[in-house]
């Protein structure tokens, strides 16, 4: 955090990010407390397959409802839970609270009941070295299979030195499947599918939101469909808000995607309310 501090001092001069890290230092500390408070919760979004969107997985995505300001973007408050270390504390709940979800819906809804549940996960999580054993305890405990659940991390996470790779090379071998998230958007993402085991690749929002127009961002998409079948993964499409944009990702190859076209990221008991009535 040396540089951190150095780029504090820097800061100093200018009255509104100082204002903005003074805002930092509070979400930190109220984050601290708002788990034992019941502030935070998950809210469940379907991954389904294409055309017909049947649900196959869910991501889980957590929800933090401050009492005064309402609800806080995790984009908000993750860094900062990064940033404290807090997210290896609030990771394990997410994972606790996921798994145990999902083994929920398996025995109210049976095979109706997504196949996987899709857990993100920081790198600050990934650089413990005690985080595979900790997903392993949770997988015992909670009596979801190894492979119903699916690890999403950032690729740049998976830079973070050697104790990140080992870790996910570590959770791979227990058979949990390991997703590139936000696919596309970082450094080096097609040096990364060389030497990172991982089954699943998420490609980003921002290659979605453009796919029928004629254009790069569709010439991008096509590629990304074609390395992940050539190397064996699965290819999700994430933010798909229009019909007519899940229709070309199919058209391109795509047999996985999520979005808000499919369904937005819910609480229990609305998402197993929606399984139901499927
Ligand atoms: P992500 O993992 O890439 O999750 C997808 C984000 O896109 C979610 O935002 C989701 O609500 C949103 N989204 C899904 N479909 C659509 C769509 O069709 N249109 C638009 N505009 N947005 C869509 P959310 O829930 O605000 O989460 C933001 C990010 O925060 C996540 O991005 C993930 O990186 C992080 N995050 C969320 N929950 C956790 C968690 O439990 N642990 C960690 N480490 N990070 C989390
Ligand atoms: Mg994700
Ligand atoms: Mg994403
Ligand atoms: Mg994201």
């Amino acid at each position: 955090y040396a540089a951190k501090e150095r780029g504090g001092r820097h800061r100093a001069y200018t009255p509104d990010l100082d204002t903005r890290a003074g805002e930092q230092a509070r979400l930190a500390a109220e984050l601290r407390t708002a788990l034992e408070a019941g502030q935070l919760s998950l809210a469940y979004q379907p991954i389904v397959s294409l055309p017909e969107g049947r649900v196959v997985s869910v991501e889980a995505l957590l929800r933090w409802t401050h009492p005064e300001r309402g609800a806080i973007s995790p984009a908000e408050f993750i860094p900062v839970a990064e940033e404290t270390g807090l997210v290896v504390e609030l990771g394990a709940w997410v994972l606790r609270t996921a798994c145990a979800q999902a083994v929920t819906w398996r025995r109210a809804f049976g095979a109706t009941a997504p196949e996987r549940m899709s857990v993100n996960v920081s790198v600050r999580q990934l650089a413990e070295p005690t985080f595979a054993g900790v997903v392993a305890e949770v997988l015992a405990w909670t009596g979801l299979s190894a492979r119903d659940l699916i690890v999403e991390v950032t690729e740049t996470a998976v830079f973070d030195g050697g104790q990140a790779l080992r870790t996910v090379k570590a959770l791979h071998e227990l058979g949990v499947r390991v997703a590139l998230d936000d696919f596309g958007t970082g450094h080096s993402s097609l040096g990364l599918l060389q030497t990172v085991p991982v089954d699943i690749i998420k490609v980003d929002k921002s290659f979605v939101d453009r796919v029928t127009q004629a254009g790069r961002h569709a010439v991008i998409a096509t590629a990304l469909i074609q390395v992940s079948n050539g190397l064996g993964l699965t290819a999700v499409a994430e933010g798909v808000e229009t019909a007519d944009q899940a229709a070309e990702l199919h058209r391109l190859g795509y047999r996985f995607a999520q979005g808000y076209h499919f369904g937005k990221p819910v609480a229990e008991p609305d998402f197993g309310a929606a399984l139901t009535r499927a």
